[in-house]
C-alpha cells in the first residue's frame, strides 16, 4: 500500500479546518497544492529532495507563512507542527492521519473560541464586566422589574450597552455600559424599572 501523509491547516478566509492527503510518492515527485474548498487559500509543498519549502495559510493571523523543513520530517515519522511567527502557536500539522486529524480538531476549536472572545467584543471590558455583575446583584435582590408588573426579563449584551427586555410585554430598558459614568449611574440605583408597553 502506498504511504500517505496528511497536511492540516485552517483556512484564513472561510475558517474551515482543512485536512489533505498526499502520497509520499506524489510529494517527492512534484510540487503539491492543497486548496481549501472555498478556493481562496492553499498550502504549497515543494521539495528538492532534501528539504521541503512550504507556504502555509495561517488561520490564526490570516497571513501566509513560509517554512522550511527536512524531507525526512515531512515524509516519515510521527509528524511535525509548524508555528505561526505572529502568535507563536502551531497553525499547521504534517504527519500521520490520525494524529493530524486530532490536532486539527483541537486547533479548529481554539480558533473558533478566539473569534467569540476577542478583546474587542466590548467597548470597555472592565466596565462591561462591572455592569454585568451589578445587574446580577440587582437580579439577586429581585430589584429588576417592569412597569407592567412583570418580574420576568431577558438580557441582551451589546458592545457598549445592555438591554433588559420584559418577558411579558416586550418593554425595553437600555443601560449604557462603556464608561465610568455609566457604571456610577447604575451603581446608585436601588432598583431598575423597565418601561413597559402597557
Ligand atoms: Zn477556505
Ligand atoms: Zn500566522
Ligand atoms: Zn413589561
Amino acid at each position: 500500500m502506498e504511504q500517505m501523509r496528511s497536511f492540516g491547516f485552517i483556512c484564513p478566509h472561510c475558517g474551515q479546518a482543512n485536512l489533505h492527503q498526499r502520497s509520499v510518492f506524489a510529494l517527492s515527485a512534484a510540487a503539491a497544492r492543497m486548496e481549501c474548498a472555498c478556493g481562496k487559500s492553499s498550502l504549497l509543498a515543494e521539495t528538492d529532495g532534501t528539504k521541503f519549502r512550504l507556504q502555509v495559510p495561517c488561520g490564526l493571523c490570516g497571513k501566509t507563512h513560509q517554512a522550511q523543513c527536512s524531507a525526512d520530517e515531512v515524509l516519515s515519522g510521527r509528524g511535525i507542527g509548524l508555528s505561526c511567527p505572529d502568535t507563536g502557536r502551531l497553525c499547521c500539522y504534517i504527519g500521520e492521519e490520525p494524529a493530524v486529524a486530532a490536532a486539527m480538531e483541537t486547533l479548529a476549536v481554539q480558533v473558533e473560541k478566539d473569534k467569540t472572545d476577542t478583546p474587542e467584543a466590548f467597548t470597555d471590558n472592565v466596565i462591561m464586566y462591572e455592569v454585568l455583575s451589578e445587574l446580577k446583584d440587582l437580579a439577586a435582590r429581585d430589584a429588576i422589574s417592569c412597569s407592567c408588573g412583570s418580574h420576568r426579563y431577558s438580557m441582551r449584551v451589546g458592545r457598549a450597552s445592555v438591554d433588559l427586555i420584559c418577558g411579558d410585554c416586550g418593554g425595553r430598558l437600555r443601560l449604557p455600559a462603556a464608561t465610568d459614568e455609566d457604571l456610577d449611574r447604575l451603581c446608585c440605583q436601588m432598583k431598575l424599572e423597565i418601561r413597559g408597553r402597557k
